[in-house]
């Protein structure tokens, strides 16, 4: 019964390479900050990285918290203020987003590229996934700009069930059909 390899997609499978994410976000990460002379500390840069473990699940900073407590190596763990401002650095440097609707973060799939951040977020097991679409963005900007409006922050958070989450689709096609 084991799931289909899933390699791509929105929402990656149990059994992608996700190693090669983690590396591929904290170099991002790495190139961002030297372009904007900002500087990844340590601890940013361990926020990040925890942030990105987690394999496209939203995180709550308590929870966040506590893993730094368990992984902390060096016995001093460090305090709460000092991991939310690595948060804020992270989400205001792009590494990172910030999800309002589930109160929580999720390092970002797409750091090196300017987008209008876009998330499907599973309400069962909290898995996010980031997308790539220009349309939604499109829409926005002219839906705005029809508004007389400007656009300055528009994360679009959406909730639903993802892939493994919703109920199997072999129930019966036809019972909605009028
Ligand atoms: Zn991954
Ligand atoms: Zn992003
Ligand atoms: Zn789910």
């Amino acid at each position: 019964m084991s799931s289909r390899l899933r390699t791509a997609g929105p929402f990656p499978g149990p059994d992608h390479d996700h190693a090669a994410c983690v590396t591929r976000g904290l170099d991002a990460a790495e190139a961002r900050c030297a372009e904007a002379g900002a500087r990844l500390t340590p601890l940013r840069k361990r926020v990040l990285e925890l942030l990105l473990a987690e394999g496209h699940r939203a995180v709550g900073a308590y929870d966040l918290l506590d893993r730094l407590a368990d992984t902390d190596d060096g016995g001093k763990r460090p305090a709460p203020p000092a991991v939310y401002r690595a948060l804020d650095f992270l989400v205001d440097q792009g590494l990172a987003h910030r999800l309002a609707s589930v109160n929580a973060f999720i390092g970002c799939a797409w750091p090196d590229a300017a987008h209008r951040p876009q998330f499907l977020i599973c309400r069962d097991c909290r898995a996010v996934a980031e997308l790539d679409g220009g349309g939604l963005a499109r829409n926005l900007d002219a839906a705005a700009e029809a508004a007389g409006f400007t656009l300055l922050d528009a994360v679009v958070e959406v909730g639903g069930l993802c892939p493994r989450c919703r109920p199997d689709e072999t129930s019966d096609p036809d019972a909605a059909s009028a």
